[in-house]
């Protein structure tokens, strides 16, 4: 038995026979070819260039249909670089020296990524992964190796070292239950896949590659982000037991869907959904959100050569506002910088990327990229409930000045005859203690407040939420943070605006029992979270709520808090098998 310790990106228990990912350089060898066959092998290369733009013609439009156009673009980028010249030029150059033509494309690609790899430029390092996708489908061709994952018969778990977006997007997701790799991040393309399918992942183990054999028995626990391979018996009990444990409260639960979250003494308390990805709109109703409370919209700006236009935008936005109306949907703003770029921005590297040129910081220092996304949010405004929320905000000169930029938004599309609701709601994310701290003043120009525990946890507590090192300091319930919470909950109250909160502790039924207390009004949480959620409203009243946030107040540490939460935690699930 081995357990591995990596980050749990995707909910959920899978127990299956280890499927892994083979690495195509065991099938090439540096064979030499006689002159003669030089023509034959340049022709066998020229046919399986032309099957894998075959190929990416169809994932393309296969994704454009399933998924949506803005996911279907990152095959763009893939066409380009297998057309290439340069690059095809010198594979053939190798063929000619007499090298063959798999060998010949493994070298070349391979010298291209190690080049890309040491490029002190973030476009360029990220389209290291386009071609080593490009590089490994051409490769799949040029040796007879058909389609990903072609001999998969029975449900597994996949292990990888890394799935590229081209291997996620063409797996069969009948035939597989888990994915388990040694690289990645909660924000990797991975790991937002895995979620968007709802099935269980965990990434950043590191080793499971080297470990892993294939067939063997494994364990995915991806909440607690723990892989088992070939688990004793009492691990394998113990984990069977969870998982019917599991799929037995999710079927109980899914009644809830149509239900109201509101506690025994009648307070109601809205159940939002975040999501990253338009696809994700039917988990959203599936799993019985009241609204989005987050839509994130870097997905737009990612994985591509140009920035979206206005009308790209707003077309996705009306998309998603059409789908779940009458429900709202807040749209927040660009927040790339921190652990996100985009390609066509060349933004600068930076020493702390986290506290440097970010979210709206960002866009209020391009007010024409920021504009053509509030004009796209704007007109969306026109075709259902929609809000705007402004990430990152750290002082209130920020609010007043994207108020500004704003009316100038407006202005141009009352010009140009567009619809949009004038009054349309603006919040501002608390995620920054020096706006938890002045909320009072912030929440006069506002409508609502949204607060970001992800960051206000890792800049109020000086932990990287992305280091696995530190990942021990990271604490929800650590006094300040609670603290800061009720601080903003306070201003909210006194100006008389809505306090949601949209960070993954919204997610945790324990941690959304004390938040309530604290007089959070609205949780927004990933889909699969929100029945656990709704149930424990049910079961709670806000009084006793309440008076647990009290006590906590006059706690000096999370370890007392959480020994609190847990007991209480216990005892109201209890009331629910009553
Ligand atoms: C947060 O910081 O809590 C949040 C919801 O935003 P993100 O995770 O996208 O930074
Ligand atoms: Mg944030």
């Amino acid at each position: 038995m081995n357990k591995l310790k990596g980050i749990g990106v995707s909910p959920g228990i899978t127990i299956g026979p280890a499927y892994l990912v083979p690495k195509l350089h065991q099938y090439v060898s540096d064979h030499q070819i006689p002159p003669e066959e030089i023509a034959s092998e340049i022709e066998r290369l020229e046919k399986a260039l032309a099957e894998t733009e075959d190929d990416l013609e169809k994932i393309r439009t296969q994704t454009a249909r399933n998924s949506g156009t803005i996911e279907a673009n990152i095959f763009n980028v893939h066409l380009l670089l297998l057309h290439d010249r340069e690059l095809k030029k010198e594979i053939v150059r190798q063929i000619k020296d007499g090298v063959n033509a798999a060998w010949a494309v493994q070298t070349v690609v391979n010298r291209h990524l190690e080049r890309l790899g040491k490029v002190n430029d973030a476009y360029l390092n990220e389209r290291r992964y386009d071609l080593e996708d490009v590089g490994k489908r051409l490769l799949r061709n040029l040796l007879g190796i058909k389609g990903h994952f072609a001999d998969l018969k029975e449900r597994v778990v996949l292990v990888a070292h890394n799935l590229t977006p081209s291997e996620t997007a063409s797996l069969n997701r009948k035939l597989v239950s888990a994915f388990a790799t040694d690289v990645g991040g909660p924000t990797s393309h991975t790991a937002i896949m895995a979620r968007a399918l709802e099935i269980p992942a965990v990434v950043g183990l590191k080793e499971i590659t080297g470990v892993a054999r294939p067939g063997e028995t494994v364990i995915v626990d991806g909440q607690q982000g723990v892989v088992i391979l070939d688990p004793d018996e009492s691990v394998l009990k113990e984990y069977t037991q969870r998982q019917t444990g599991l799929r037995k409260s999710h079927r109980a639960l899914s009644p809830l869907k149509d239900v109201i979250a509101c506690t025994r003494d009648k307070h109601r308390v809205i159940i939002g959904a975040n999501i990253e990805l338009p696809a994700e709109v039917s988990s959203v109703m599936a799993h019985g959100a009241d609204e989005i409370g987050l839509f994130r919209t870097e997905f737009l700006y990612l994985n591509r050569e140009d920035l979206p236009s206005e009308e790209e935008q707003f077309r996705v936005y009306r998309h998603v506002v059409e789908k779940v109306k009458p429900c709202s949907v807040t749209i927040r703003t660009l927040d790339l910088g921190g652990d996100k770029f985009a390609s066509a921005l060349n933004m600068p590297e930076e020493l702390n990327p986290f506290l440097g040129w970010r979210a709206i910081r960002f866009c209020l220092s391009q007010p024409d990229i920021f504009k053509e996304q509030l004009r796209a949010i704007l007109r969306a405004s026109a075709f259902g409930p929609v809000r705007i929320m402004y990430p990152l905000i750290s002082d209130v000169e920020e609010i007043k000045t994207a108020r500004i930029i704003m009316e100038e938004a407006m202005a141009e599309l009352k010009q140009r005859n567009k619809k949009f609701l004038p009054s349309i709601p603006i919040g501002a994310m608390i995620e920054v203690p020096s706006a938890a701290l002045t909320a009072g003043a912030i929440s006069r120009y506002v409508d609502f407040f949204s607060i970001g525990t992800n960051d206000l946890i890792q800049y109020s507590m000086a932990v990287d939420r992305t280091n696995v090192r530190t990942a021990h300091l990271y604490s929800p319930t650590h006094p300040a943070i609670l603290k800061l919470i009720s601080e903003v909950v306070g201003a909210g109250r006194k100006t008389g605006i809505p306090v949601g909160l949209c960070g993954e502790m919204a997610a945790d039924p324990a941690l959304a029992f004390l938040l309530i207390g604290i007089g959070v009004n609205e949780l927004s949480m990933a889909p699969l979270a929100i029945p656990e959620v709704k149930q424990l409203t049910l079961l709670i009243t806000l009084a006793e709520a309440e008076e647990c946030a009290r006590k906590t107040m006059n706690m000096d540490s999370a370890s007392e808090i959480n020994f609190m939460l847990k007991k209480k935690y216990a005892e109201i699930m209890k009331r629910g098998k009553k």
